[in-house]
């Protein structure tokens, strides 16, 4: 673990004392220090390869060697906007987004990365599963209490196909929407046949309609709630991927345990195909020793799940939800902007670099 000049007190605060997963391909000092007798989550890199690429709309991607948090607007106004196609994956990506934490960013994260891989010319699902809908606020879908949405599906078993709706602001991205009836879901669905897999089931039958449609999704972004209750595991069966934002903060790591405990037992009896393949810092600030402590360990940790491209602490990225954007579109020039548009390329273009198929680190 390399001193970074964080004093060792506030170090230890970002290293849980809980379960960590199999150590393998950690560096062999930090695996050595890992308790792994609780764990053996098997973390992944990248999803399956992917090698083709299909059109894209014109926003600001930054050039690959421009690092985030480039004076807003630079990309642009240098001519940096590089060539915006992404790879398309060869299978669709269904991504749990989850960490039972509040407050770290995974709707930011879940909504910022589905718009930049649309406007990377992707086809995008994102899945509200929160009761608070927030990723459909941020997404400007309409979601007030008795709006058809995910708990018709997950608990009514409705087909997706009949709630679902399309972004009016990011072309190719769908949403199918929460309300604050999914507050219920909980408890609904504790009586209900195949409880843990309402979402993938029917996540499968949209999936398989939009392939036959000749409209194949890409990616699905599953925005999880803060909790591990049924709701949160139905996004880990319903998804071959869990990317899990943690927030560049004291007690960063603290219940990262606990959800990859949880994973474990989803992949047991659930999943067995679910990988942990990406980590994405959030609210980075590159100006306290703090910040760059917790990244630093949360790579020596995870050093093949860590995105290279970190999110930094934005009010841009905050403001945007209030006005139903993303940061893309609210400030496309912004460090917030720049920062999700690569790290949305890195997550498209690590699965061919790196990825083995079932996302095991070598
Ligand atoms: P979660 O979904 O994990 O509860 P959110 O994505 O809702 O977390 O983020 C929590 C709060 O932090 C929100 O008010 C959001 O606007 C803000 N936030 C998230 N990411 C950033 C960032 N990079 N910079 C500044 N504020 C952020
Ligand atoms: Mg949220």
């Amino acid at each position: 673990m390399a001193d970074n000049g964080v004093p060792e007190a506030q170090r230890v605060v970002v290293v849980p004392d809980v379960g960590w997963p199999d150590p393998v391909g950690l560096p062999g000092g930090v695996a050595s220090e890992l308790p792994n007798q609780l764990l053996s989550a098997r973390l992944g890199q990248g999803a399956p390869g992917s090698d083709v690429s299909r059109g894209t709309t014109a926003v600001g991607w930054p050039s690959a060697q421009e690092p985030p948090g480039t004076p807003p607007g630079s990309a642009v106004a240098s001519g940096g906007v590089v060539d915006a196609r992404l790879p398309v994956p060869a299978r669709t990506r269904v991504m749990a987004v989850t960490n039972q934490k509040g407050g770290v960013g995974k709707t930011t994260t879940a909504v910022n990365l589905a718009a930049a891989l649309a406007h990377g010319g992707q086809r995008v699902l994102v899945v509200d599963l929160d009761p608070q809908g927030n990723a459909s606020t941020a997404l400007s879908i309409e979601h007030a209490e008795g709006t058809p949405g995910v708990y018709e599906v997950i608990v009514g078993g409705s087909p997706i196909r009949d709630v679902v709706r399309t972004s009016p602001e990011v072309e190719g991205l769908e949403v199918l929407p929460a309300s604050i009836d999914l507050a219920g879901a909980e408890i609904d669905l504790v009586s209900l046949v195949a409880r843990e897999s309402r979402l993938s089931r029917a996540l499968d039958v949209y999936l398989a309609e939009q392939k036959e449609a000749g409209r194949r999704l890409d990616y699905v972004f599953v925005d999880c709630p803060p909790s591990l209750g049924l709701l949160t595991v139905n996004a880990l069966v319903a998804g071959r991927e869990i990317l899990i934002p943690i927030q560049c903060e004291y007690y960063a790591l603290e219940g990262v345990g606990q959800l990859l405990r949880t994973v474990e037992m989803v992949r047991t009896h659930l999943n067995p195909d679910l990988v942990v393949s990406t980590i994405v810092l959030t609210m980075h600030d590159a100006r306290t020793r703090l910040s760059s402590g917790v990244a630093e360990e949360v790579r020596a940790h995870f050093p093949n799940q860590v995105l290279r491209t970190a999110i930094p602490r934005s009010v841009r990225i905050s403001e945007a939800p209030s006005y139903g954007q993303t940061v893309l579109t609210y400030d496309p020039g912004s460090s917030g902007a720049l920062s999700y548009l690569e790290a949305a390329r890195e997550m498209a273009t690590r699965g061919t670099a790196a990825g083995t198929p079932d996302g095991v680190t070598p």
